[in-house]
């Protein structure tokens, strides 16, 4: 299945989502990059230097690891772990941001903009502006700025300017829209580097395209590891880069089932979740440059998201999932705030593998699915990234009293300054 075998006259649309919807202003800017994209793809040379560069770069291909332990305890499928944790910078967001650093140079640009919400996609980005020698600026809502003192920091020291954004509710959102706006004032020099793979045409379609490196890998991996090809693969889903990532290894393989593991946040309810197709709050509309499911409310505004993962709190959805899911090649689940809790610890004590919170979304389902699985099939989870800067968090969560103090007062050290 070619995924961007566009009908004619529909390039950027998978069956009806996705298209290319920006201001005027950015006409001119999005076709430059329609066009770079084009020809960086249709130019074997550029994925050699890409995979390359990954390979010297971040330690591809990462590993496949069987969780022989867990397997045994839950008594049926055998679990393995594509192992994205291992990347540089600690997650998959780094395979799209140096993709998008060869693209940036290719296209003759000396200067790089991204938003970032919980940070993890800013410190990718002002990693590759490092290696690259770009300048590089990061726009982040005072809120989140607030919350991921950390990745602050990394990012300055790594030399990127962080915009504090003071408009709207000083989140995820209202820095997207102030890095659109440097963008429509700079685009001479300047790549916006988008997160994820959302967006207007050609950002889904590009960002697949680099995370398609995590399942190229997987499928080898898996038929050396497991003898065969898995019967499911789970990925966490916020906007849905590595799970795409991760699918489009197995996408042309009918038997082996694709499930995308959502937010599920506090369970159902608007405002207490941030799935978008598991539960069913959310509707088609269009934002962000793109058509999808937003969580948003009669009059198109967006609604409040909660996860315990600031990763998967996102709005809207990559619109090849959403096609993909009405299509019946993807299902969807939600996994809530609880079970991540209690699959994390389960995870760390009978495996010592730390998954970030996001990844654990898509653990909490292969969990729930293994025992009814016979004992010679097999599961293929993606741990999109690791825990590291999900410490305070887990802490809170996982309920340890002592830690609890001492991220009070580290809470008050952030606080202070
Ligand atoms: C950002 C992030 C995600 C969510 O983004 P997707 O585009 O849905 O992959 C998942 N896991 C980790 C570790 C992340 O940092």
């Amino acid at each position: 299945m070619n995924l961007f075998d566009f009908a004619p006259g529909r390039e950027g649309y998978y069956g009806n989502y996705g298209g290319c919807f920006l201001p005027e202003i950015l006409h001119s800017t999005i076709e430059e990059l329609q066009a770079g994209f084009r020809a960086a793809k249709n130019d074997p040379v550029f994925w050699q230097e890409y995979r390359a560069l990954l390979s010297e770069y971040s330690c591809r291909p990462t590993p496949i690891t069987h969780l022989a332990n867990l397997s045994r305890d839950l008594g049926g499928a055998q679990i393995y772990v594509k192992r994205e944790d291992l990347n540089h910078t600690g997650s998959h967001k780094l395979n799209n941001v140096m993709g998008q650093g060869l693209l940036t140079k290719r296209l003759g640009k000396t200067r790089v903009i991204a938003e970032t919400g919980a940070g993890q996609h800013g410190f990718a980005t002002a990693t590759m502006a490092a290696k690259f020698g770009f300048s590089c600026r990061i726009y982040m809502g005072a809120v989140d700025i607030a919350r991921q003192r950390p990745n602050v920091f990394w990012m300055e020291n790594l030399g990127a300017e962080v915009i504090s954004v003071q408009d709207g509710q000083q989140t995820l959102k209202d820095a997207i829209n102030a890095a659109m706006r440097d963008w429509a004032t700079n685009m001479a020099d300047t790549h916006y580097v988008l997160g994820t793979a959302c967006g207007a045409h050609p950002f889904p379609e590009m960002v697949s395209w680099f995370q398609s490196v995590i399942g190229l890998e997987a499928r080898g991996q898996m038929l050396q590891a497991a003898g065969k090809l898995p019967d499911r693969v789970y990925a966490c889903v916020g906007g849905g880069s590595n799970a795409i990532g991760l699918f489009q290894g197995f996408i042309d393989d009918p038997d082996v089932e694709l499930v995308g593991c959502e937010a599920g946040g506090l369970g159902p309810g608007i405002g207490k979740h941030a799935s978008r197709l598991a539960y069913t709050d959310a509707s088609v509309g269009v934002a962000q440059g793109m058509k999808t499911y937003f969580l948003q409310n009669d009059e198109g505004n967006m609604n409040e998201t909660h996860s315990i993962s600031a990763g998967l709190d996102y709005i809207g959805v990559n619109p090849i999932l959403v096609h993909l899911w009405e299509k019946g090649r993807v299902r969807f689940e939600a996994a809530t705030d609880a079970e991540v809790a209690d699959a994390l610890r389960l995870v760390m004590r009978r495996e010592g593998l730390i998954p970030a919170l996001e990844s654990t979304h898509a653990f909490v389902r292969a969990i729930r699915e293994a025992p009814s699985m016979r004992r010679d099939e097999v599961i293929l989870i993606n741990q999109s990234g690791r825990a590291d800067k999900d410490i305070f968090t887990v802490a809170e969560a996982l309920g340890d009293a002592k830690w609890k103090q001492f991220i009070k007062d580290k809470a008050a050290l952030y606080a202070a300054e």
